[in-house]
């Protein structure tokens, strides 16, 4: 008890010489999901307590302003930020049971908590990110006939957004043009929007000429080694970004791997199915894999190789207007499916 004691006396000690700010909160909030943003001056150390409607985060050592904040029919009653002797307190109510995350972004440092509904069923899919890969100085694979990968993914991704407004979905696109964007920046963007779905898209390249067909693959550890040496190409633009950002993959540490991982999967499962039923190439199944532009977004998320660019024969297919057009439509087509399966819990996996 005294030893303690001790520790509390030592740790008011030291937090009252060495105090820490936050210097700001932002929050989002609706039906379906919400967000709290802590920007802080250190990289942040806390505790979580959860109930079954609260979720307290505390911050040791931590000093700011107290607040408390209402929504009104939102996922999220209340939060309040409240200073407590030797921590700050974070709480935020829901107004069911919930799962969150949370996780910590750096320059500045931030905390990032997110909020969930339980049944994950009960959210509803509106926003759709779309990521045409490389672009710019990245032309991604190179192939028969001086084909460019940059091209050709942003070419069926323009199709893709134009048939998933037609279903009604808010479309967004990592890049619209011929332009660079590091990896990372494609997640960030995908998250601050609240992406409720992500699709970034590819073709697949191999030293034989022989290889084609289409594969979605999901975030998780590779099983084979082709799926390695997909993930390890497609990672390599790290390499032309602007500082080079030393990316790890702490997979296990990643909450938001396993959040999203059913529902990734089933996307995946969707997408194969769809392209599988209209497309004249190779059915070469859902795999997973590292890539760093699966890891860190708070959604869904799936990575489609929509063919070989290698293969003279696909390669040829895939710079044919009404063959990207068919690809895009079959991805639509999955994505639909897939909102209507999340909508109506229809899926045994969920
Ligand atoms: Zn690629």
């Amino acid at each position: 008890m005294r030893k303690s004691i001790g520790i509390f006396l030592l740790l008011t000690f030291s937090f009252s010489l060495f105090s820490l700010e936050i210097k700001g909160v932002r929050y989002s909030c609706s039906p379906s999901k919400a967000r709290v943003v802590l920007t802080l001056d250190s990289y942040p150390y806390y505790n979580v307590e959860r109930e079954e409607k609260t979720l307290k985060v505390y911050l040791p050592g931590y000093e700011g302003e107290e607040k408390k904040i209402t929504f009104p029919n939102s996922l999220v009653s209340s939060i309040k930020l409240v200073a407590q002797p030797v921590s700050f307190l974070v709480e935020v109510n829901t107004t069911c049971p919930f799962q969150y995350q949370i996780f910590r972004l750096g320059s500045p440092e931030r905390l990032v908590i997110d909020i969930f509904p339980q049944n994950l069923s009960s959210i509803n899919i509106r926003k759709v990110v779309i990521d045409p890969g490389h672009g710019g100085k990245d032309p991604g694979a190179i192939g028969w006939g001086g084909i460019k990968e940059k091209d050709i993914v942003l070419r069926v991704a323009l199709y893709l957004r134009n048939f998933l407004v037609q279903e009604g979905l808010e479309v967004y696109l990592t890049r619209r043009r011929d332009v660079f964007v590091p990896l990372k920046k494609r997640v960030e963007f995908a998250n601050k929007i609240g992406a409720d779905l992500f699709i970034s898209i590819h073709c697949n390249s191999s030293l034989s000429r022989r290889a084609c067909g289409f594969e979605t693959y999901y975030l998780s550890e590779a099983l084979d080694d082709h799926a390695r040496a997909v993930a390890r190409v497609e990672n390599s633009v790290v390499k032309l970004e602007n500082p080079v950002e030393k990316w790890k993959l702490t997979i296990l540490e990643d909450l938001s791997l396993l959040e999203f991982r059913k529902e990734s999967i089933l996307l995946a499962q969707l997408l194969q199915e769809k392209l599988d039923a209209c497309l004249p190439t190779p059915n070469r199944g859902v795999k997973s894999a590292l890539f760093y532009v699966l890891k860190g977004v708070h959604a869904p998320a799936v990575l489609v190789e929509i063919g070989f660019i290698s293969n003279p024969w696909e390669a040829r297919m895939l710079r044919k207007s009404y063959f990207q057009r068919e690809i895009a439509r079959c991805i639509s087509e999955g994505i639909v499916k897939f909102t209507r399966k999340i909508a109506l819990r229809e899926n045994e996996i969920l």
